[in-house]
């Protein structure tokens, strides 16, 4: 099998147009590669087709059949699974040289084990997902983190390099989906502990406005603090671009590589309990940094721009 670099002008098949795969799908055509895009949505689609050039020939099987390597950006490992393994999907037209990209955010466990089964068909795989979210999608500056072999991972380390800045190599397969379930943990147990410390500061009496301003100066510092709270909690908008169902997901996972692995976790058995509770009373469809409304409930007092 050939370890050379999977370069422009070559083909590259994308599953899953959502919010991250749009900007993601424009960075690789303006990188000069020929995209062969699909979701199960027909608007995300079309916006693909008018925004990067995408071509759409509708089916999994023909983008896998066409393409040196197909990545997919799906909510979830089952998704990539189904896709991946349904009868007419990727790996019904997949030869022996193709390479499975998943950029999700998806659970290693799962991920080993369908990297096994491509393995046995002769398929690599790679775990490749990202961090900095939709802006950071937006200009190419994504953080990857990047699990499997490495004479795999070099083969599409320029199509990585078209979508991101920083290119980590963590180790096996499954590594990079550990790594990146463990980030959101860290991420949203900074968001909910400065949630509390805000609104208790609102509540004794100071302006939340400026209680991140001397977190932001301060030690309590975190990315919610410097990047979340003015410009999408207190100003209300809650449009991150990162949805709730999506975190609480995320923290499961987290959740599971502390149980797989024997690690004794307590914060971030809490933090699961509190953000899957905020979603169950917040309901589906919210973009993540709304889960302030729950903390918000519960204190009965509502933050807001003074
Ligand atoms: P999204 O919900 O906006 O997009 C997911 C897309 O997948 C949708 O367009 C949906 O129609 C499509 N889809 C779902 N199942 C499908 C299937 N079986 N076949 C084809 N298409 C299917 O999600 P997103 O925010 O773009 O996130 C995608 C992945 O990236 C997730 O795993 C998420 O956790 C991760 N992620 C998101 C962000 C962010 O800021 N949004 C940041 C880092 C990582």
């Amino acid at each position: 099998m050939s370890s050379t670099g999977i370069i422009p002008p070559a083909s590259i098949g994308f599953i899953g147009l959502g919010k991250m795969g749009q900007p993601m799908v424009r960075q690789l055509a303006r990188a000069g590669y020929r995209v062969l895009a699909h979701d199960l949505d027909p608007r995300a689609v079309k916006r693909a087709c008018e925004t990067a050039g995408v071509e759409a020939p509708g089916s999994l099987k023909t983008i896998a059949s066409r393409c040196e390597t197909v990545i997919t950006m799906l909510p979830d490992g089952k998704a990539v699974r189904s896709v991946t393994l349904a009868a007419d999907g990727l790996l019904a037209g997949f030869s022996s040289e193709r390479l499975l990209i998943d950029m999700s955010s998806s659970s290693p466990v799962g991920t080993r084990e369908l990297g096994a089964e491509l393995a046995a068909r002769g398929i690599d795989m790679v775990d490749a997902p990202v961090s900095g979210g939709v802006r950071k999608a937006e200009d190419a500056t994504l953080a990857i983190m990047v699990g499997g072999e490495a004479r795999t991972i070099e083969r599409c380390r320029p199509v990585l390099e078209s979508m991101g800045k920083q290119i980590f190599l963590t180790g096996p397969l499954g590594s990079g989906h550990a790594m990146k379930a463990l980030n959101n943990y860290v991420s949203a147990a900074g968001l909910a502990a400065a949630v509390e410390a805000v609104l208790a500061a609102a509540r004794f009496g100071l302006d939340p406005g400026k209680v991140v301003d001397v977190l932001n100066a301060s030690t309590g510092m975190n990315n919610s603090t410097l990047n979340k709270f003015h410009r999408f909690i207190l100003s209300r908008a809650f449009d991150s671009g990162f949805s709730l169902d999506l975190m609480v997901k995320d923290l499961k996972t987290a959740l599971e590589v502390a149980r797989a692995s024997g690690t004794p976790a307590p914060l971030a058995h809490a933090c699961v309990d509190a953000w899957s509770e905020a979603q169950a009373a917040l309901g589906p469809g919210l973009d993540h940094t709304a889960v302030v409304r729950y903390w918000e409930r519960l204190a009965g007092t509502e933050l807001g721009k003074k």
